[in-house]
């Protein structure tokens, strides 16, 4: 069964094949779906025959969006942390273990019906590709049942064993890293395509979070890092080091940080819920895109310090507050977000790409910045099949 989407008054590809970077619009477009892919794309006339015919009825067309960093397997709810934030206190990171203990004591269907809520609820504002992490069970047990769960959602699983360290080993932190990298990495593994660490003071150190790295490229996973969220520190260096896909949130780096970015294939991603939600100073973007590096924008969708799932909101955040262009902070919600979890396939239209489109109420991607809150994505194409 093919589908020919016909009448886009604005497509965006993300593909550098077109002029007019980085988003390759055209216009007067029309995409046809096959087999999961697109088979097809190019001006409205030249279009060939298909099964079915979706009319965008001159509205915009764009990739799905990829949110290549999520936190939706938890138990609890942490509103009165963010009201008593709203109020004037400051984040300090300890409210992770807030959630652990919901976490911990939640069965597996109350656990799974929330990732499931929030997956669908990610679908519907646009996201088609979405990474999901553990990290609020910290022990072997609860570990592996949340990787689970979050492959269970998507095939783009992390090991966050190494969040936080559980109180149960606040007093020998390095015993911990040991059961991280050794048995609860071998618990986790078999759900897991990637490894992350929260490097930062407070959570891991340098040497800490390269054993927890280091262990998991062992066996074969992928790394990332949570990365100069609260203070300048080795996150970004140590993940551009050891290759890391990604280096996330960036909001305290120095020049040498920026550097060490530009000289990689480390993606560095933009949280903006963070910033938002812990009314903290927001990264850098336009230095980061002057120097060079890649940049991607994601939710950070957890409980504690970014409660949303929205791509679009992410978008008009990173241009109202981080001052990206509209069209740089579509790019990073969609390409960028593909690099960062080191995807081809998504991220971007051209023919074999994977068939996840958005059609928007809107005749151009600006509304996305231009009209924030507003749902605007109309009709979703996920995988090849309208939903
Ligand atoms: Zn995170």
């Amino acid at each position: 069964m093919s589908l020919l989407v016909d009448n886009i008054g604005e497509l965006v590809t993300n593909d550098p094949a077109y002029q007019d970077p980085p988003l390759g619009r055209l216009h007067d477009a029309a995409v046809v779906v096959e087999d999961r892919q697109v088979a097809w794309l190019g001006p409205a006339g030249d279009a060939p025959a298909a099964d079915e015919r979706l009319d965008a009825e001159g509205a915009a067309v764009l990739p799905g969006f990829v949110d290549s960093h999520s936190h939706i397997v938890f138990a609890g709810d942490r509103g009165s942390e963010f009201a008593a934030r709203m109020a004037g206190e400051p984040y300090t990171g300890g409210g992770i273990l807030t959630t652990v203990e919901a976490t911990r004591a939640a069965g597996d269907d109350t656990l799974r019906a929330t990732a499931v809520r929030l997956r669908a609820e990610a679908l519907r504002q646009g996201t088609t590709t979405l990474e999901v992490k553990s990290g609020y069970g910290l022990s072997v047990a609860d570990e592996a049942r949340c990787l689970h769960l979050a492959f269970e959602v998507s095939p783009e699983s992390t090991f966050l064993g190494a969040h936080v360290v559980p109180p149960e080993y606040a007093q020998r932190p390095d015993d911990y890293v040991a059961l991280v990298c050794g048995e609860m990495l071998d618990a986790a593994e078999p759900y897991a395509r990637w490894v992350d660490v929260f490097c930062e003071r407070g959570a891991f150190d340098a040497d800490q979070s390269r054993a927890v790295l280091a262990a998991g490229a062992a066996k074969g996973l992928g790394l990332r890092v949570h990365a100069n969220q609260l203070s300048a520190g080795p996150g970004v260096q140590l993940a551009v080091e050891l290759g890391a896909a990604s280096a996330d949130h960036c909001t305290h780096l120095t020049s040498a940080d920026v550097d060490a970015l530009a000289g990689s294939s480390t993606v560095a991603t933009l949280l903006p819920g963070a910033e938002f939600s812990t009314r903290s100073p927001y990264p850098d973007a336009r230095r980061l895109i002057e120097a060079g590096v890649t940049v991607a924008l994601a939710t950070d969708c957890n409980p504690g310090t970014s409660y949303t799932s929205s791509m679009p909101w992410c978008v008009a955040q990173a241009v109202r507050e981080m001052r990206m262009t509209p069209a740089e902070a579509v790019w990073a919600a969609t390409a960028g977000g593909a690099r960062a979890l080191r995807r081809e396939d998504v991220g971007v239209l051209r023919t074999g790409a994977r068939a996840d489109l958005l059609v928007l109420d809107a005749p151009s991607y600006l509304h996305l910045a231009y009209r924030p809150g507003v749902p605007l994505v109309q009709q979703i194409i996920h995988n090849g099949v309208l939903t």
